[in-house]
């Protein structure tokens, strides 16, 4: 049936059960995107939107780019799918040579994966059986941090650090243990970029290994920035102290980079703009742009090796999805690094850090605004909790902030921003004036 243009919501919208959405108050008042071209949604009333999330921190490179929509295209008609195990074909691997190419100098191997809670997943397995591959089986736990998301598979959630995504869900993996997480507020509110207060918070990694031994510890994962819980710099130190306490108790540190990777910081990756490097960084929205599911996993060359031996007949890796390396997906994927370098994203990102930085400080004198942080083309805004009521401050601007054309993201009492990277000052001056006047009028 011919899609309504007049019309493009459907009339019945009971079947789709919709993810992290408060479904049946979604469905009394859709709020549904037709269409998106560069730094604009437009929405099924007709309005155009400007994006100030990258959909959800992944349209890195703006909507709707012809590039990536051509190298989709043309893929679908050569090649739509090749089995992934035993079998590949061509731009899987061209896509893990340019990644290669663009990551920090040890991440040599790249395994795919369908999304960032796979690659995840995917980090963690590795981790584990790279210490059995070493000789050291006895290293299983797993170490997270508070407030860290690490998407939503049983892996992601054990480790991550969100109460409402792990309470509901049971017994979750054994042998997990967390770090405190780095918000400081009472040191280090408005702090533009790394705060100063917090690296002794690594040390906590210490006392966990004292606890158990260092001999049961096989990995601790982070996001070097957290986002999804509310854009948490890195304290200044403290990834270089968790870098070191790793490396004493021969613990291998997982950067979980779905959000910093591609640019978000101004660099390829948080790891090269800490200049701080784990052993693993997992990956994903920006790597297509968010236009196709995928993600990776990038390793080293030693974790690499550890499970290249024995017989060459044997299976290295037991391992891996139907869709790991898609071709559609590795077509995509090029594309999106091509457009990348082609517009030189991520320095224009760079370029771009300090406006934003003092956008978004500017509405430090707005009602209710009790922290911002900021670091490249990210920020947060956190407002202050209405005392005993569930309703969240930051939801209403969001609500709000969406009836006058501009997206924004919200987790708690937080506003995350995190545009495409080709947003222009224009739009910055745009985003931060609806906001302020949002602010302005919030209960
Ligand atoms: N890790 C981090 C740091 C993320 O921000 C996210 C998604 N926001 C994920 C993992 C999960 O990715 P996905 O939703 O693609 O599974």
């Amino acid at each position: 049936m011919a899609l309504d243009r007049s019309n493009p919501v459907p009339n019945d919208l009971s079947a789709f059960w919709m993810p992290f959405t408060a479904n049946r108050q979604f469905k009394k008042a859709p709020r549904m995107m037709v269409s998106a071209d560069r730094m604009h949604y437009k929405t099924a009333d007709g309005r155009e939107v400007l994006d100030g999330t990258a959909g959800l921190w992944c349209c890195n490179a703006g909507h709707n780019r012809p590039k990536i929509v051509e190298a989709i295209r043309q893929q679908a008609g050569e090649l739509d799918y090749a089995p992934a195990f035993q079998m590949g074909h061509p731009k899987a691997f061209e896509l893990a040579n340019r990644l290669r190419d663009m990551a920090p100098e040890p991440f040599e191997h790249v395994f795919f994966t369908n999304s960032g809670s796979e690659a995840v997943d995917t980090a963690l397995k590795i981790a584990i059986a790279y210490q059995r591959a070493i000789g050291q089986g006895t290293r299983t736990r797993l170490i997270g941090r508070e407030r860290g998301y690490h998407g939503v598979g049983f892996g992601g959630i054990s480790v991550g650090g969100i109460v409402n995504n792990r309470k509901f869900f049971g017994t979750l993996l054994n042998g997990v243990d967390h770090l405190p997480h780095t918000h400081l507020p009472a040191q280090n509110a408005f702090t533009r970029g790394q705060p100063e207060h917090g690296a002794h918070l690594a040390d906590e990694l210490e006392r966990i290994v004292a606890l158990h031994g260092p001999e049961t510890i096989a990995a601790c994962i982070v996001e070097p920035m957290a986002g999804s819980t509310g854009v948490l710099m890195p304290p200044k130190g403290y990834l270089e102290k968790l870098r070191s306490i790793c490396t004493k108790h021969g613990i291998l540190l997982i950067f979980d980079e779905v959000i910093t990777g591609f640019g978000r910081l101004g660099s390829p990756f948080a790891a090269d703009h800490f200049g701080v490097m784990p052993d693993m960084i997992t990956c994903a929205k920006g790597l297509t742009n968010g236009v196709i599911p995928m993600g990776a996993v990038l390793a080293t060359k030693e974790i690499h090796e550890a499970f290249m031996q024995g017989p060459e007949h044997m299976i290295e890796l037991f391992h891996g999805y139907t869709y790991s390396g898609n071709p559609i997906a590795s077509a995509a994927g090029l594309a999106t690094l091509e457009l990348y370098r082609e517009e030189g994203l991520f320095e224009r990102a760079a370029g771009m850090a300090s406006y934003w930085e003092d956008a978004v400080h500017s509405l430090r004198d707005c009602p209710h605004v009790i922290d911002i942080r900021n670091m490249g083309l990210i920020a947060g805004i956190e407002l202050e909790p209405i005392a005993g009521e569930p309703t969240k401050r930051a939801f209403t601007a969001f609500l709000d902030a969406y009836e006058h054309n501009v997206l924004i993201r919200t987790t708690g009492d937080i506003i995350a921003l995190s545009p495409p990277l080709i947003i222009e000052k224009a739009h910055i001056d745009t985003l931060f004036g609806t906001l302020r006047d949002i602010l302005k009028r919030l209960h």
